[in-house]
């Protein structure tokens, strides 16, 4: 068997860090190599609108954000595969990075792979996921639910945007939250709050989501945890929107995690890991910012610093 070429530089995942240090990287002639996960271009592919990217003026759809920084990266000469690391080998240069269909060898790496959505592990939930009524995205599922009564759980930000998006067709949102206030920032809390086809169920936690025996959800049991009374929202479709877990578990334990599954930088720098050549940015390190562009900043100084650190090493 052939040994597979090393690569100059491989970056794992396609969001708003992985297609940033894929921009950088190529333009910098590294010829980078990009694997792609299941959610190409990441979560801001699933959000709507987009107000707060620098540059737009008037917004910009999530999708065609990522689109067109797809674009640019493969402007400059990157190549991109479908690919799921599964395990990884950083004991040894070059560092070796596992997929289900072969090895790929690397003399540095940028581990930019996201998090992913949270939920609620309550009866019903996993039954009744995708295309039955309980979701995650509510760009991608919100029309289905037009003139009916549909559930956000949560009190982020996530949860408020999705809670207004789905106004937009559900006749009734009801935001189950489960303290009395939203953790969200205040403009967006705001707006949920006042808007007239939101109604905030606060103190409430998700119990049940009820279908099953239907394949469909025909309602939310929620129970109020200050009196806990229990109670069926009537709804069709619930979009869960509680935070996200970070995907580092085929990266431990070569590199440090927190409590929370987050990768830990170095001491004095955002991106770098205490394996040299291995970089790591946007959510899958981040727990505080997490914003398409402190992720897009994050690539970037992970692709300088692979690329300052290839010079030296490999020059
Ligand atoms: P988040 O800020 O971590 O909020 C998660 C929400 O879910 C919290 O309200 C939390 O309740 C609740 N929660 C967590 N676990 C739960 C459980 N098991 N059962 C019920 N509720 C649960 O997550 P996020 O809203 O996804 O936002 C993540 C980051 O992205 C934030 O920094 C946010 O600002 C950013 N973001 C920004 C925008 C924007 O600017 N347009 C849009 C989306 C997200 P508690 O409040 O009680 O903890």
């Amino acid at each position: 068997m052939s040994t597979p070429p090393v690569e100059n530089v491989v970056i794992i995942g396609t969001g708003c860090a992985g297609l940033t240090a894929a921009i950088y990287t190529a333009r910098a002639s590294l010829n980078p190599f990009v694997l792609e996960g299941p959610l190409p271009g990441g979560q801001r592919t699933t959000t709507s609108e987009v107000e707060n990217f620098p540059g737009f003026a008037h917004g910009v759809d999530g999708f065609q954000l990522t689109q067109q920084m797809r674009e640019q990266a493969t402007r400059f000469g990157t190549r991109f595969e479908q690919a799921l690391v599964q395990s990884v080998d950083f004991t040894s240069m070059p560092r070796k990075l596992v997929t289900a269909e072969r090895t790929i060898l690397a003399r540095s790496v940028i581990i930019a792979t996201g998090a992913s959505p949270r939920m609620t592990g309550i009866p019903g939930e996993k039954e009744l996921y995708g295309g039955k009524g309980v979701t995650t995205c509510a760009t991608c599922d919100g029309a289905f639910y037009r003139k009916m009564e549909v559930a956000v759980i949560g009190g982020g930000d996530s949860a408020a945007e999705e809670a207004l998006f789905l106004t937009r067709f559900a006749s009734k949102v009801y935001l189950v939250h489960r303290r009395d206030t939203l953790r969200a920032s205040k403009i967006m809390a705001d707006r949920a709050t006042s808007h007239e086809k939101i109604a905030c169920v606060w103190d409430s936690v998700p119990v049940e989501v009820m279908g099953v025996k239907e394949n469909a959800v025909s309602g939310l049991k929620v129970k109020n945890v200050k009196t806990g009374a229990e109670s069926v929202l009537p709804v069709k479709g619930i979009f869960v929107a509680i935070g996200h877990i970070p995907n580092t578990k085929p990266f431990t334990p070569a590199l440090a995690v927190d409590e929370g599954g987050y990768f830990v930088p170095e001491a004095g720098s955002q991106v770098r890991t205490r394996v040299p050549g291995v970089y790591v940015a946007g959510d899958c390190s981040d727990h505080v910012y997490r914003q398409a562009i402190t992720a897009a900043g994050m690539g970037c100084q992970a692709a300088i610093e692979a690329e300052r650190w290839l010079a030296e090493h490999h020059g």
